[in-house]
């Protein structure tokens, strides 16, 4: 299966959220960064948070 996989819990987070498939990553940060906002109370994503983010992101793009 192509496209990129995401799960929350790979950031250290108690989330059963996940993202699968997900063709670009631009699309995938933007998913992460309001799924981070409504959920976790990320505001903001710090260079520690996007770096998390960036090795948390699994797969290849489309
Ligand atoms: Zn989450």
């Amino acid at each position: 299966m192509s496209g990129l996989n995401f799960k929350c819990k790979d950031l250290g987070f108690a989330c059963d959220f996940e993202v699968k498939g997900v063709a670009t990553r631009e699309e995938m940060v933007g998913i992460i960064k309001s799924h981070g906002k409504r959920c976790h109370d990320l505001e903001a994503i710090t260079p520690e948070i996007e770096a998390k983010v960036s090795k948390a992101i699994k797969g290849q793009v489309a």
